[in-house]
């Protein structure tokens, strides 16, 4: 087997509860603008256009607990509380019936957001990703398998900051539930098992500093718990 030039590295991986095994990530999308109550917030139409994707880097993600740095080149660092799905099954246009066959398990995320950035890259028309897909932007818990909690559709999903609650929402209130986002994003890309799915946070989405404590979850999914340094 041919040897690499530099030194390779282990693949992005998060624990799956029960398990005591690794679940690889191999590439990580994410929802915008699906709660409601968040895309007016943003200033946006709560109308059920069909939903729209951007993606961070694999080795974004930091399993539950870790210490995050405050990034670089932001003023403005914000949280977004998200279920994310872990897919186990690829597939390239998956009906929206069978979608959730393509489901490993779940967990919860935060989607990490320099927003100063991402709004001056949605002023001038540019990409998303120094706003959005910089190191250390994804936080995601242990996952859960569907096989232990099956596929939910509702459930509280909450943030506090240093104890105080800042998002309480329900995953009811998604614009497109899983399965429509599977169906969707699939029609972009052929899933591959290992990709994780952030699906989009509810309101309440505010700014963070540097020894903010962050404690989020979903119920019967999990949460995770992560510091600003
Ligand atoms: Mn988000």
């Amino acid at each position: 087997m041919a040897r690499y030039v530099i030194p390779s590295w282990d693949l992005p991986a998060l624990p799956v509860s029960g398990t005591g095994a690794l679940f690889p990530v191999r590439r990580i999308h994410c929802v915008g603008r699906n709660y409601a109550d968040h895309a007016r917030e943003m200033g946006g139409d709560p109308d059920r256009e069909p939903p729209f994707f951007f993606a961070k880097p694999a080795d974004a993600v930091v399993p539950d607990g870790g210490d995050i740095p405050y990034p670089p080149q932001t003023q403005k660092l914000a949280y977004e509380m998200e279920l994310v799905v872990a897919i186990g099954k690829g597939g390239a246009t998956v009906p929206r019936g069978s979608a959730l066959e393509h489901v490993f398990g779940y967990a919860v995320g935060l989607d990490l957001t320099r927003r100063d950035l991402q709004a001056a890259a949605k002023e001038k028309g540019r990409p998303w990703e120094p706003g959005k897909a910089f190191d250390k932007s994804a936080p995601v818990s242990t996952i859960r398998p569907a096989s232990e909690i099956g596929h939910p559709s509702s459930g509280r999903i909450w943030l506090e900051v240093n104890g105080e609650v800042r998002q309480d929402g329900n995953l009811s209130q998604m614009i497109w539930p899983v399965p429509d986002i599977i169906a969707y994003l699939s029609q972009l890309y052929a899933l591959q098992p290992g990709d994780l799915i952030f699906t989009g946070t509810p309101a309440g989405v505010g700014s963070i500093q540097r020894a903010d404590e962050l404690r989020g979850g979903v119920d019967k999914v999990g949460d995770i718990r992560v510091r600003i340094v």
